[in-house]
């Protein structure tokens, strides 16, 4: 190249030679740049990426006010393993586990109760997993049965991590389907497919692909029944990633958590609507005895004995410090409103989104703050488009409101979801509507089906359906 030399603390960024080439993809630089140049070469890489609060396909928290913000940034250097350096940041989390165990109605009783951390709800899911699988098999060895056939039962709406946890363990995963009428997990259903080597039933308080709750209590019940009737022991954990945060604020009065019998265990996401920025997760046992021995690995660890449970061993510790935070600052009460006004704002945009031609809600209710809808079935049979082609459209104005096809057993349905978060306005909500409407206007001008819409009659026409445009 011309004209360029190595970049000096003098020289303008984009004045730089390092501005003048190809990022670095496969090997190590061989000579180091400034900082601004650095922070630049990676903030840049990062621009034409969404902005974050206009992505409602995500769950996680995109929005934290800003002593949270500097809370967690002043921590950034905090290694949560580290309990010599930070004996109050491990204090703090079990703090965390007291209140969400009380906001969880725990029966345990004493100072501090039993539970985890862990990045996300996928680590606080695996150890709920992990928990019931080695319970089962100290049953089994005692009872001098066999233990090499464990299997676990849930509905086919779950998340991906139970195929994980199902496939890393090698546990067999029984799935109950969803289908067009029963749109949670059937507890009825869950029990045909019960046996002796079930580890739990795990049924969900927020389900990732429609944003509904799957009937707990009923299947308590159920399972209460089966287990007198079998002298089995299976029993519950709850995957309660969304509604671990909303059920105890929106609706204290259902039973879903350890106000039940069977219920064992408890994951949630401190991320998501525990409203702090990723990764967190925390995962509660009902007491001490249901958490084996063998998940605790004690380890003196510069010089402290540290007692974890968790498949992690250093994380960062900000977001333990977020969560301390939120619950400080917004008490049940805070907490409340935030998610009253995600659950209403979700409500508006699901009553508005129903009330348009096109579209058609896949539940009556909103029990989180968040919801699905598709074509509605009449029109989708003559629209040139299908919920992909709005997708890209509304992309084109910063939103992400993703578009895909249901679970096994209804995959011919395609949805639409939106995620309303700390961070959305009503405000905001009718920019979305109106960007929706804009774009539903732009796409019923079309004289020709879209590429979308044509994979989608191929789909459709090998099931025998006939289209003419
Ligand atoms: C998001 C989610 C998970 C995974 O949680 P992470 O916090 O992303 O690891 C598990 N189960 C359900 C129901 C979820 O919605």
């Amino acid at each position: 190249m011309t004209n360029t030399k190595h970049s000096t603390a003098t020289t303008a960024v984009y004045g730089s030679e390092e501005m003048m080439r190809p990022a670095p993809t496969m090997t190590i630089p061989e000579h180091p740049t400034t900082p601004e140049i650095a922070y630049r070469m990676v903030k840049d890489e990062t621009y034409a990426e969404t902005q974050p609060r206009l992505n409602l396909a995500t769950f996680v928290t995109t929005y934290m006010d800003e002593y949270a913000t500097r809370l967690m940034n002043e921590a950034v250097s905090m290694n949560y393993i580290d309990q010599t350096e930070y004996p109050r940041v491990a204090v703090m989390a079990s703090r965390c586990i007291n209140i969400l165990a009380n906001l969880w109605n725990t029966p345990e009783k004493g100072e501090s109760k039993t539970g985890a951390l862990g990045i996300g709800s996928s680590e606080a899911c695996m150890l709920g997993g992990v928990s019931a699988w080695l319970r089962w098999r100290k049953l089994r060895q005692a009872a001098g049965k066999p233990y090499d056939k464990p299997n676990l039962v849930m509905s086919a709406g779950m998340q991906v991590v139970w195929e994980k946890f199902c496939q890393l363990w090698q546990i067999e995963l029984r799935q109950v389907p969803l289908t067009r009428e029963q749109r949670t997990l059937s507890p009825k259903e869950a029990i045909k497919l019960c046996d002796e080597n079930t580890i739990c039933v795990v049924p969900i308080a927020g389900v990732t692909w429609t944003g509904l709750n799957d009937d707990i209590e009923a299947l308590d019940k159920e399972l209460d029944a089966f287990n007198k009737a079998t002298g089995y022991d299976i029993p519950i954990h709850v995957d309660a990633a969304s509604g671990g945060f909303i059920l105890p604020f929106i609706s204290p009065e259902t039973k879903w958590d350890f106000r039940l019998k069977w219920v064992a265990s408890i994951s949630t996401s401190g991320h998501k609507f525990g409203l702090v920025y990723p990764g967190l997760g925390w995962v509660v046992w009902r007491d001490k005895s249901m958490l084996p021995d063998e998940m605790s690995f004690s380890v003196n660890y510069l010089g402290a004995e540290v007692t974890q449970v968790g498949l992690n061993f250093s994380r960062p510790a900000a977001q333990v410090l977020g969560q301390y935070y939120n619950f400080i600052r917004l008490g049940r009460e805070g907490y409340h409103d935030v998610q009253r006004n995600s659950m209403e704002i979700a409500r508006y945009c699901h009553q508005r989104i129903g009330d348009m031609e096109c579209f058609e809600n896949y539940s009556s209710e909103v029990v989180n703050p968040l919801f699905v809808w598709s074509l509605a079935e009449e029109y989708e049979k003559r629209a040139k488009w299908t919920l992909y082609d709005l997708q890209a459209l509304l992309q084109q104005s910063g939103w992400m409101v993703p578009a895909y096809s249901m679970p096994k057993n209804i995959e011919d349905m395609t949805v639409m979801r939106i995620v309303i978060r700390q961070g959305m306005s009503r405000d905001m909500a009718d920019m979305l509507l109106k960007d929706i409407e804009n774009g539903v206007a732009e796409l019923e001008k079309l004289k020709y089906p879209t590429t979308s819409r044509l994979k989608w009659e191929a789909q459709e026409k090998q099931h025998g359906k006939v289209f003419t445009h």
